[in-house]
């Protein structure tokens, strides 16, 4: 008995797999509709029942909004791999605007494409597709084992697409019964659509509004215009001053718990052979902006940002008016790395406008909130294990990747269950998530079955 035969289970279980997976494709558990609340009842119902039918303990765990579904395997005896915990969300995203997809959204069916088969539905990529590929190399393993190859924690969310609110108050109180030694998390893609990826950085990010008042009153330009400095004005030369003529950002101390990538992570990142020349056509630039010695992956991923959201002030109606107005407003957010702390960017950016606006003008903030980047140790070697694994079944060699954006669900296992977490997936870039005619490949949904086989053949080796 080995991997190989789990691997032809896989295979010759697929279309059952499909099936299973179209008939919780059905379910429309949109979190965030309370007139939905009953249908993710439903589908943490549907999904207690099938880890049953394989042999897990599991149950619905209520919460103030939607439950969750915690189910407990134990490995073979004698097998004494890490103690693995596995994440995914069975809520989908509202369907509107419900006139642009091909079909109806929670009738889902694999369709023939020019570019293979794929499974077409809400959720069939974010998340219920990711969910159950690691339920159906289980389900194989199971079958050909009698027992999972390690201990397994399923740990499944129903209020993903609606903030999370019961998640953090659920992982508190049952802390003792979800850490394990390490946490997966599929809910993520390939690199490109091809190079199967390991998140192993995340941004972080910081936000605050800012308010410079000037004049008492709004004033008529023709009669104080030329004597009193705009707030307008001031506002634009600050926020360009935010940045030097190389793209870095000014503000004191910004780059303190800034960290170097590894020599390793550097020679990965060069090797995923990231085209930039494209990444910016597709929005029609050909340019690139930010740190100039820095690389585009870099600047993604491992690079801190100061970005203006949204600036006002004066009059912006049709026609003009000569207006010297009394205030200005920006929004700023900055995305974190490493160990930057979000209160000090914010303070930062206090102290920045507080020094340079002029002294008779007062400043205010609205806001001020963040969360800290994530940095996942790779030190466990589960990391290393999984790369592997997923080279093993895909074309391209695995490589640990960052994320511009933010998961927080990565920084919670690690800040309240003290575990890494592997940002591991199989979505592909036009997989249309949150969009209309949502799918997942057959090829995600296989392969990635067959690469948590893998990966769980390799963790359980120790
Ligand atoms: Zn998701």
């Amino acid at each position: 008995m080995s991997l190989n035969d789990v691997l032809s289970t896989i295979d010759s279980n697929l279309p059952a797999a499909t099936d299973r997976l179209l008939e919780l494709l059905r379910i429309p558990s949109v979190s965030t509709d309370p007139a939905y609340a009953e249908h993710c009842q439903t589908a943490a119902d549907w999904l207690v029942a099938d880890l049953k039918s394989i042999g897990v303990e599991a149950s619905k765990r209520q919460t103030p909004g939607h439950p969750m579904v915690v189910g407990h395997a134990e490995g073979a005896a004698g097998k004494d791999g890490p103690h693995v915990l596995f994440y995914g969300h069975y809520d989908v995203q509202p369907v509107d605007p419900i006139e642009l997809w091909d079909r109806d959204p929670f009738d889902p069916a694999v369709e023939d494409t020019a570019a293979g088969q794929v499974i077409r539905g809400r959720g069939s990529s974010d998340d219920k597709g990711q969910l159950m590929t690691f339920v159906e190399a289980c389900r194989a393993w199971i079958a050909v084992h009698g027992a999972l190859p390690c201990n397994i924690t399923f740990f499944f969310e129903g209020e993903e697409e609606s903030g999370s609110p019961s998640l953090i108050p659920f992982m508190e109180e049952n802390a003792a019964e979800l850490t394990s030694d390490i946490a997966l998390i599929c809910d993520t893609g390939l690199f490109e659509s091809k190079v199967p990826a390991i998140i192993t950085m995340l941004r972080g990010l910081a936000g605050i509004e800012v308010e410079i008042e000037g004049p008492s009153r709004d004033l008529h330009s023709g009669m104080y215009g030329g004597l009193v400095r705009n707030p307008l004005h001031v506002m634009g030369g600050l926020i360009a001053g935010l940045h030097d003529e190389n793209g870095r950002i000014t503000l004191e101390g910004f780059y303190d718990d800034v960290p170097e990538l590894s020599d390793d992570i550097r020679a990965q990142w060069q090797g995923l052979g990231f085209d930039h020349g494209k990444f910016l056509g597709d929005i029609g630039l050909t340019e690139q902006g930010g740190e100039v010695e820095r690389t585009p992956l870099e600047k993604l991923w491992s690079r801190p940002t100061c970005e203006v959201n949204g600036m006002w002030g004066g009059y912006t109606g049709d026609g003009s008016k000569t207006v010297l107005p009394s205030k200005a407003n920006a929004k700023i957010t900055c995305r974190l790395v490493g160990q930057q702390d979000p209160d000090k960017v914010l303070q930062s950016i206090k102290d920045y406008f507080e020094a340079n606006v002029p002294s008779d003008y007062k400043v205010s903030y609205k806001g001020g909130k963040g969360a800290p980047a994530a940095q996942m140790s790779v030190a466990h070697p589960a990391f290393e294990q999984s790369r592997k694994a997923l080279s093993d079944e895909w074309p391209n060699a695995a490589a640990y990747v960052g994320c511009g954006g933010s998961i927080p669900i990565a920084g919670f296992f690690k800040d309240i269950l003290g575990m890494d977490a592997m940002l591991i997936g199989f979505g592909k870039d036009d997989d249309q998530i949150h969009s209309p005619n949502e799918k997942y490949d057959m090829e995600s949904f296989h392969k990635g079955t067959r690469s948590w086989a893998r990966i769980l053949d390799e963790i359980s080796k120790g």
